[in-house]
């Protein structure tokens, strides 16, 4: 932390009050996977925007198109109304991306941020199946808005509420107790009338739960879940705001596992560039929203669909999803070679380019500690999960391969320099 900015750093942490404990400096750059502070130190970013620059800092390809919006006064603002932005992202992103795929989805624009997508696809599905309650996984997170809050698990989250929140019922995710069949356990509860849970109007799920602690959900698990929905006449809402846009290896989270969820919701990545933006997708059946029924000032904002296309385009030209499969054996066995073996009590998991490093299974907040060593050895990462035990490992996905491993070595180093 710069000495002259200490002053100005402190109240950015009393206003900010969240990640600049962990990363007490102030950025001034980004390019690709580095993060420049104030004083010119250099720091390679697993956080990527918790999800959000899944393409890299400042993308050469999305910057331009961006630049070159800007330079020819494109429309910056027009609520919703029809734009060259919105109709070539709908096109876009309709013809090569969902059809070639073979889906069928509506888009609906939601607003500017992931909980936005979370609480139109929560709306929707209400006023669809007119039920009220909606199934959650224990460990997801979903937002902090109150609808996408009630939906999530997290105490410290929740304690934001002040209040209790309804209308949600919290299955355990299939990781936590592997004797219980979940499934199972969700028929139960709609068909028993003696369970006194409300049938839902959907179950949400993330395929792999991200801030949760990372934990893939299993193929298997996830295709028999879609069945109960077909069986029971529920909605499946497939949450993909932070592992969609190719971070697990597939654009849609959910392909490897081939199902075709109800309601998908989009954010992060989206944007391309980093920018603001929220997608609901929906099957045709499911547009039941008249006009006026749900819209919003900045609902389809024009830079971010500039971007947000770029983004797509990128995506497919330089062949994003095969990055991060190649990438992925590489950080697996070099978690399992080069950490898991710094102390028996550590364990790792994880699919494509979003992996955890769990130390739960340690007296005391070790996780802390490993990024804050990890800060100052030039490394930024996060810490996810229960009791914020597992440090999450999130770079963009076209990582250069030295990059890639010397951050990785960083991770190993301040490891060992706190636990070894
Ligand atoms: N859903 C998931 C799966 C998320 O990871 C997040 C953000 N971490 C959200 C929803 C909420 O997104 P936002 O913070 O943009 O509102």
């Amino acid at each position: 932390m710069s000495t002259n900015n200490t002053k100005a750093f402190e109240t950015y942490e009393s206003e900010v009050r969240s990640y600049c404990r962990n990363f007490p400096t102030v950025f001034v750059k980004a390019k690709g996977s580095i993060q420049t502070d104030e004083n010119g130190k250099e720091y390679i970013d697993f956080f990527c925007g918790s999800g959000a620059l899944n393409y890299g800092h400042n993308n050469p390809y999305i910057k331009e198109k961006v630049v070159e919006y800007l330079q020819n006064d494109g429309v910056m603002h027009a609520l919703d109304m029809y734009t060259k932005p919105k109709r070539e992202f709908i096109e876009y992103f309709e013809n090569e991306v969902i059809r070639p795929r073979g889906f069928d989805y509506k888009i609906q624009f939601v607003g500017p941020t992931g909980t936005n997508a979370v609480e139109a696809a929560l709306k929707l599905a209400r006023k669809v199946k007119k039920r009220n309650n909606v199934f959650a996984l224990m460990g997801a997170f979903h937002g902090m808005t109150l609808g996408s809050l009630a939906l999530t698990t997290n105490a410290d989250s929740r304690k934001g509420a002040g209040v209790p929140l309804y209308n949600v019922t919290h299955i355990p995710a299939p990781y936590m107790f592997p004797e219980l069949d979940t499934v199972a356990y969700m028929e139960r509860l709609i068909t028993d009338d003696h369970s006194g849970v409300e049938k839902p109007a959907a179950i949400i799920l993330e395929t792999t739960q991200a801030d949760g602690g990372i934990y893939v959900l299993p193929d298997e698990w996830l295709r028999r879940v879609r069945a109960l929905c077909d069986k029971y006449d529920i909605l499946m809402i497939v949450d993909d705001v932070q592992v969609g846009a190719s971070r697990t290896g597939w654009f849609f989270s959910f392909e490897r596992a081939g199902i075709t969820p109800d309601i998908v919701t989009l954010s992060k990545s989206i944007g391309g560039y980093g920018m603001p933006f929220a997608l609901t997708l929906l099957r045709p059946e499911l547009d039941q929203w008249k006009p006026g029924e749900h819209n919003g000032t900045f609902r389809g904002y024009q830079l971010s669909l500039v971007a947000a296309k770029a983004g797509l385009e990128f995506m497919l030209n330089e062949h994003v999803e095969d990055a991060v499969r190649e990438r992925a054996p590489f950080v697996e066995k070099f978690l399992k070679e080069n950490i898991e073996t710094i102390d028996s009590r550590i364990t790792t998991r994880g699919i494509g380019l979003l992996w955890g490093v769990d130390f739960g299974a340690f007296e005391g907040d070790v996780a802390k500690a490993v990024i804050h060593k990890a800060f100052e050895n030039g490394l930024i990462v996060e810490r996810v999960g229960r009791r914020d035990s597992v440090v999450k490992i999130m770079p963009e996905l076209k990582v250069p391969m030295d990059t890639l491993e010397k951050g990785l070595n960083i991770l190993a180093k301040s490891i060992r320099e706190v636990v070894g």
